[in-house]
């Protein structure tokens, strides 16, 4: 026979080792990731972001099942990773032309009374004054910015190939942003994510200051204020 048997027996005590290494070892990283997050948080600075960046994907799941078992709310660490990605992107944002952005705003911050009509490029806003969109788009227009309200996805995949921004500017749910700042990465388009207030499906809240900080990133052109 090939394998002897204590060759067997050597070869799973290895694999058992390695294995228990590996748990281990995870589980450390996670930890670390944990608490340099922490710290970030409270003292609002980024520490080690590339680092920080590997260690959130790589150990997403164990990082996610810890929150899990000791009863975490890992919400703080979602937003954290938002930021963190923003941060990152932020060189690269400010160095695309304003022509090669998009914004792409949902539509569940539209009043839930607005007469906006539904075209192959999304929603038309017809400035009612219902809600603060009406109000909002027409600076981000005037600084150079192509504007979407999406319905949804199949929208914005389909302005991704219509229009092959470079850079995109996505507001949305926690969970939305982090899932489209991931698409974003893999898709190599430079992703900035803005969370709203408050989630939902109909007239959902959102701090436009923090949407127009990042939009004005690198731009000095008029309608910027
Ligand atoms: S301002 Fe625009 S988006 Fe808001 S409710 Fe009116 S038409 Fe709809």
């Amino acid at each position: 026979m090939f394998f002897t048997a204590s060759l067997w027996n050597d070869l799973m005590m290895l694999i058992g080792e390695v294995t228990v290494i590996l748990i281990v070892g995870m589980l450390i990283g996670a930890v670390l990731v944990m608490i340099v997050a922490g710290l970030s948080i409270q003292n609002g600075q980024f520490y080690f972001p590339r680092l920080m960046k590997s260690g959130m994907v790589l150990l997403e799941g164990v990082i996610k099942g810890m929150c899990k078992f000791f009863g975490f709310d890992d919400t703080d660490l979602v937003q954290f990773s938002i930021k963190l990605q923003n941060m990152m992107n932020t060189k690269r944002f400010a160095e695309t032309p304003v022509e090669k952005r998009v914004i792409y705003l949902p539509q569940c911050l539209r009043s839930a009374e607005c007469p906006a009509h539904l075209t192959p490029e999304g929603l038309v806003c017809r400035r009612c004054g219902r809600c603060d969109i009406g109000r909002e788009i027409d600076a981000y227009e005037a600084m150079g910015y192509r504007v979407f309200i999406a319905p949804g996805s199949t929208l914005i995949k389909r302005m991704m190939k219509k229009y092959r921004p470079k850079a995109i500017i996505g507001i949305g749910c926690l969970m939305e942003i982090k899932e489209g700042l991931e698409l974003c990465d893999r898709a190599g388009v430079i992703g900035m994510g803005v969370v709203t207030l408050k989630d939902g499906c109909v007239e959902t809240v959102l701090n436009w200051d923090e949407l127009h900080e990042i939009a004005a990133i690198g731009i000095t052109a008029p309608g910027s204020r």
